[in-house]
């Protein structure tokens, strides 16, 4: 039987832990949903299966019974850095590969912060819509936009940064088109007009086609990584716009053949369509995500394997997408290893494969894979 449970993961997109770690019930239940309407945690989280796991996986850590007031009274007992130095050790961690857009860093553990409490690297990319949002306020003239973005990607490492992260699949979807420059100053007009009180919400998807765009160039030109959010997500996600396949304009550019394109989510529920990506272009990579999309085991399982059945696993990256709680760092750790376990003694017993390979196989998904994407 494989034993994948000792190899240190890279979690490949994951976020900070919110400072303030003392929760009531429906705090707590809000970090375990992507809809913003309250309904959910005050009607509906205590009743979804991804969220009953979690809290016999929590009683069972923190040695209680598994009701939500016992849990949440144990761990208030601890201060945010206490809690996930626990819970980080027991992930066994090798690297965190930090989207720092979201939660607002003021809010948040620093990336330091994160790998001294997980004994571990972090290193942390760079969120392109913020930097977008940022820049359309402070600048008036489009000219002036375009080369102060060029210009703060111009050495995206040199910044502090691994690689780039995009949200437009929030943001208009995942059809990204080259765009003119007469568009694109139109769109930015727009969405001048629609700062309120010095902040930008950005919507204006001919003016983030073409910002992006510019964003690929450097990229492409830095060997750098740039990741997706494909699939599942906030509820201000057009699902029907969040499927990878959107993305051909992009993936078919030779230009960009030197950016290594990572989706996120493992695009549930598009998962097969991702994958096939993965499988087909040489610079597409594949996220397999293990605390969010909230779902349950066998979906999990079914998953991994729809993954690992088409794409070479050397093009397939663990990750949680933990965030707000360290919990979700730590349960996707556990669970993702085990599920993965699962998936390759699946394989193994069918003949598909020996141990030795399903060893090798495994060890891609959870660390090596993210090794040579982002340059560890
Ligand atoms: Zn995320």
């Amino acid at each position: 039987m494989l034993d994948l449970s000792t190899i240190p993961v890279v979690d490949n997109h994951c976020h900070a832990v919110l400072l303030n770690q003392t929760m009531d019930t429906p705090r707590f239940r809000r970090f375990f949903t992507e809809s913003y309407d309250p309904i959910f945690a005050e009607r509906h989280i205590q009743n979804t299966v991804y969220y009953l796991w979690m809290l016999r996986q929590m009683a069972s850590f923190y040695g209680c019974s598994n009701t939500e007031d016992a849990i949440l009274a144990t761990r208030n007992k601890l201060d945010c850095i206490s809690l996930t130095e626990r819970l980080f050790r027991a992930a066994n961690i090798d690297t965190l590969v930090l989207d720092t857009g979201f939660p607002p860093p003021f809010e948040c553990l620093t990336p330091e912060q994160m790998g001294q409490s997980g004994h571990c690297r972090a290193i942390k990319l760079l969120r392109l819509e913020v930097l977008m949002q940022q820049l359309v306020v402070e600048y008036s003239d489009f000219d002036e936009l375009v080369e102060r973005f060029a210009m703060e990607l111009s050495d995206i490492r040199g910044r502090g940064f691994a690689g780039l992260k995009s949200i437009v699949a929030y943001r208009g979807g995942l059809q990204v088109i080259e765009r003119s420059k007469d568009e694109a100053a139109a769109s930015f007009d727009e969405a001048r007009m629609a700062i309120r009180d010095n902040q930008l919400r950005i919507t204006q998807k001919p003016l983030i086609d073409y910002l992006l765009y510019i964003a690929f160039r450097h990229a492409a030109a830095q060997g750098l990584p740039i990741q997706f959010h494909t699939g599942y997500g906030d509820s201000d996600t057009d699902m029907r716009l969040g499927n990878p396949l959107h993305l051909r304009d992009v993936l078919e550019r030779s230009d960009f053949y030197n950016m290594k394109v990572v989706l996120l989510h493992e695009s549930y529920p598009y998962t097969q369509f991702g994958a096939y990506l993965a499988a087909i272009y040489p610079h597409v990579y594949f996220d397999l995500s293990y605390t969010i999309p909230f779902v349950d085991l066998l979906d999990m399982l079914a998953f991994t394997r729809q993954a690992l059945s088409v794409a070479p696993a050397s093009k397939l990256m663990y990750s949680s997408d933990g965030t707000n709680i360290p919990e979700m760092h730590w349960a996707a750790a556990i669970r993702g290893r085990s599920v993965i376990t699962q998936v390759l003694n699946e394989m193994i017993d069918a003949g598909e494969i020996d141990e030795q390979q399903g060893y090798h196989l495994g060890q891609l998904i959870l660390r090596d894979t993210a090794y040579t994407v982002y340059k560890l």
